[in-house]
């Protein structure tokens, strides 16, 4: 069990911002994001766009705002657990208990939900019987490479992340590269490269194709895809990946008795304060009268709801407010010479 002073749900650009004034006050915290990297929105959706509203940042893309929230908390060596999703949270005591999908648990007096439009899922296979197989012989990103080594692996999409790993497990894999449609979504390079290897033998090509049937006991043995002219084909496979973007979802956070409206979470603008005590929102995922879905408003938030955090995590002691370029103990906190 992890205990922490404050537990953040979500690692896009508020949560990363609330760690940040947690830990200059002196609070411990942990984040937790479903994704398998941190940046939320900006580094999922628009990592390339540039974006001009951030204040005294002209101009800066998804990815270098995500970088620099990234460098702005090092310094206090922030425990993340990425690929995860909270999916309980519930009272003990005068405790939170937070489960994630993968069994970790934490206790903690707050929770600060900064979960935007909810998690990042993937678009999964619709035949129901792939769920049996999912994390053994079908995956919907790649976490391991090496396990493919030597082994026959059906990837099914048409966008980059399909074209990608289809070139790169060909060079150690046997590959079925399965689409839907004719043409692929992908960067003209890597159609290039997919059929020049199709050509070569490297990687077999199905294209018109979807999956409707899994066959195996403990792990995957074969596949069934189907032609739109209605043929169908059984393939020996040892894995099948699925690549077929992201869905956003609200999910568990629905299920912790929270106010929830239009799939935000109703707070006041005071503490950021949910309807339970020591549960907060912050960024796209609260609402109050007058919200703004930008990324200053969240920054605004999450200093905030740090602020009221203090008061559960330490009872016993009274918050101070202090500016960062006069304060020796939060200088110390970043490790940077006072004058
Ligand atoms: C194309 C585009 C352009 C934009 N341009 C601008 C702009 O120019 N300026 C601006 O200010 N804003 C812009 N925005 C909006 C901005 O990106 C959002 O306001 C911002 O990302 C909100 O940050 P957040 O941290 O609140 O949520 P998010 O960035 O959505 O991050 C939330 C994170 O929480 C995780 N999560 C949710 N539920 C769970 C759970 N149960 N367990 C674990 N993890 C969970 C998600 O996986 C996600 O990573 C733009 C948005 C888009 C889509």
């Amino acid at each position: 069990m992890n205990k922490t002073d404050a537990l953040i749900i979500g690692a896009g650009p508020t949560g990363l911002f609330t760690a940040h004034q947690l830990k200059l006050i002196g609070l411990d915290c942990e984040i937790v994001d479903n994704l398998d990297k941190i940046g939320g929105q900006c580094i999922e959706l628009y990592p390339d766009k540039p974006i001009y509203d951030i204040p005294a940042v002209p101009e800066c893309t998804g990815e270098e705002l995500t970088n620099n929230l990234i460098n702005q908390i090092k310094p206090f060596n922030i425990k993340t657990h990425l690929g995860e999703r909270v999916d309980e949270v519930k009272k003990e005591g005068e405790n939170w208990f937070v489960k994630t999908n993968l069994g970790k648990t934490f206790l903690t007096p707050n929770v600060i939900i900064a979960g935007g439009v909810g998690s990042f899922e993937p678009r999964k296979f619709s035949p129901k019987e792939c769920e049996k197989f999912e994390n053994k012989s079908i995956f919907y990103s790649v976490k391991d490479k090496t396990i493919f080594e030597g082994k026959t692996v059906s990837i099914f999409g048409g966008g980059d992340s399909a074209l990608d790993w289809a070139v790169e497990l060909s060079k150690s894999s046997k590959v079925n590269l399965v689409h839907r449609r004719d043409d692929f979504r992908g960067a003209q390079a890597t159609v290039d490269k997919v059929h020049e290897l199709a050509k070569s033998g490297k990687i077999n090509l199905y294209t018109k194709y979807q999956l409707t049937n899994v066959i195996g006991n403990d792990n995957l043995e074969s596949i069934e895809i189907k032609h739109d002219s209605k043929e169908i084909k059984t393939i020996k496979t040892d894995f099948a990946l699925g690549f077929f973007g992201l869905i956003m979802q609200l999910g568990p956070i629905a299920d912790w008795g929270l106010n929830i409206d239009k799939k935000t979470v109703a707070v006041d603008t005071e503490k950021f304060e949910t309807n339970q005590k020591g549960i907060y929102a912050v960024g796209d995922i609260c609402s109050y009268p007058g919200k703004l879905k930008l990324i200053l408003s969240g920054f605004h938030e999450g200093a905030l709801a740090a602020r009221a955090c203090f008061k559960l995590a330490r009872p016993n002691e009274k918050y101070r407010f202090e500016f960062t370029t006069s304060s020796k103990t939060i200088k110390d906190r970043l490790g940077v010479k006072s004058d």
